[in-house]
């Protein structure tokens, strides 16, 4: 392991951008691009954006380490062509550096998904069911960069940056200690503007809707990107309601097979064998999840990225694929089957034509009122007196308490380190108090001033 990657593991970073991934790990390997994300896709975030305006110098500097580490011949910060303030001060913060370069993409939906963005970014193109390594490129969101900056400098993972966008009073950009509920983060955004809120974690499209009356159980961990609140009865809010089997009575009458969800899919696109119109097929006529995932069409499923766009934007029958596919993959990884996958083909010469611009897919997905109204506020949340930290914010195994109930830890120190031999990511406390210990969680109390 190099150095960079010893500081990033002991200071507990986690891929900020999708699944948690221990950053550690992809650093320890060596690879011919470093591309940092800072695309931020979906519609009303504006985490990666704060932080690549106000931190370009730390993330370029910690970048070029990366480089190093990876032994890369360059660094490409791929970033929206509107994002005027993030390009002068990234521009700024190259300004006589070699080996680092912009690359300015087109507002459209999903520029951040890493398979999309390899390809606008550099012409790479990642094989079916393959992660950016295996095309020699290592990919890593604005976020991971800061908190691997703060990593060279001696600084474990803490804190976390994310927008409160919506329906709340002040959309703003928060900087939370991890485990803060996000009850305490809505209300920092001044409170909900409705009676009655469907909240997401994450962005408003590929985000996790969060259940009714789990709200107080949720929390801020290392993968929370933003809050978002809407109204319950949204149409992103029924999108979710609807059974499995009312999907499949539908898919069976209403599927015209005109494959466009298909046409439009960006995995699809990019030539792979992922075909929603297929899966669709193969979901009506199929007499279970047995006989389903027996299927070519079925096992492709598991190469979707869960944009949406097949259902949110292709389907004039408002059927809904996407869903569809999350039930195949969700059965997959249930089951621990990993079927293998017939290699891709060349990018269709139609892409170019058929990307979907994000104004555009916001407007599909209900939320245009909210769209553009940027988190104009800036809070670090400084004075949270208790968190509520998972054991498992990262991809792996969980992490193990390396602290009992009732010892007192200082916001810094390690609670829970990476069991030996496996993959994982330590914890580190968020705020200084007294631990109790759960299963699945540690809870610090910050103690009184007159304790
Ligand atoms: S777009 Fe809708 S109707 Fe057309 S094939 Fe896809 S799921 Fe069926
Ligand atoms: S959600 Fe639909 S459009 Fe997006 S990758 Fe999956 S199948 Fe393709």
């Amino acid at each position: 392991m190099n150095e960079i990657s010893r500081l990033v593991q002991e200071a507990g970073v986690a891929g900020e951008g999708g699944a948690g991934f221990p950053a550690h790990v992809k650093y320890s390997s060596t690879a011919r691009l470093f591309l940092v994300n800072g695309a931020e896709c979906e519609p009303l975030l504006g985490t990666d954006q704060y932080i690549m305006a106000h931190f370009a110098g730390r993330l370029v500097s910690a970048a070029l380490s990366i480089k190093e580490a990876l032994g890369a011949e360059k660094v490409i910060f791929a970033v929206k062509d509107h994002y005027r303030e993030q390009i002068a001060a990234l521009k700024n913060a190259m300004a006589g550096k070699d080996g680092v370069a912009l690359c300015l993409m087109e507002s459209v939906y999903p520029a951040g998904d890493e398979q999309v963005l390899l390809y606008e970014a550099a012409g790479i193109r990642i094989p079916p069911g393959g992660i950016p390594p295996d095309s020699d490129a290592v990919v890593s969101n604005a976020g991971t960069l800061l908190a691997v900056a703060d990593a060279l400098e001696g600084r474990p993972l803490t804190h976390k940056y994310l927008t409160v966008s919506g329906a709340v009073v002040d959309p703003l950009v928060l900087r939370a200690p991890i485990g803060t509920s996000f009850s305490a983060c809505i209300e920092r955004a001044g409170g909900v503007k409705t009676s009655r809120p469907f909240i997401i974690s994450g962005g408003p499209l590929m985000g996790r809707p969060i259940d009714d009356g789990s709200l107080d159980h949720e929390t801020v961990t290392k993968t929370t990107s933003g809050i978002i609140v809407l109204e319950e009865g949204h149409y992103l809010d029924l999108r979710r309601r609807t059974a499995p089997l009312h999907m499949k009575n539908r898919a069976h009458a209403s599927c015209i097979q005109c494959s466009l969800c298909s046409d439009l899919c960006p995995r699809r696109l990019l030539g792979s064998p992922l075909r929603p119109h297929l899966v669709m097929r193969a979901f009506a006529a199929s007499r279970g999840m047995d006989e389903l995932l027996e299927t070519r069409a079925a096992k492709n499923a598991l190469l979707c990225c869960e944009c949406g766009i097949c259902e949110m934007y292709a389907c004039p029958m408002e059927l809904q694929p996407c869903r569809i596919n999350i039930l195949i993959k969700e059965e997959f990884r249930m089951r621990g089957l990993r079927p293998e996958f017939p290699s891709g083909e060349d990018p269709s010469p139609a892409r170019p034509y058929r990307r979907i611009p994000s104004e555009r897919m916001a407007a599909r997905a209900g939320i245009s009122n909210y769209y553009g109204l940027a988190p104009q506020g800036f809070e670090d949340m400084s004075n949270v007196r208790r968190v509520s930290i998972p054991l498992k914010m990262h991809a792996g195994v969980p992490a193990l308490p390396c602290v009992k109930t009732g010892e007192k830890v200082e916001a810094g120190s390690l609670i829970a380190c990476i069991p030996q031999g496996k993959l994982g990511a330590r914890i580190h406390a968020s705020i200084s108090g007294r631990v109790r210990l759960f299963d699945d969680r540690i809870v610090i109390e910050a103690e009184s001033l007159n304790e």
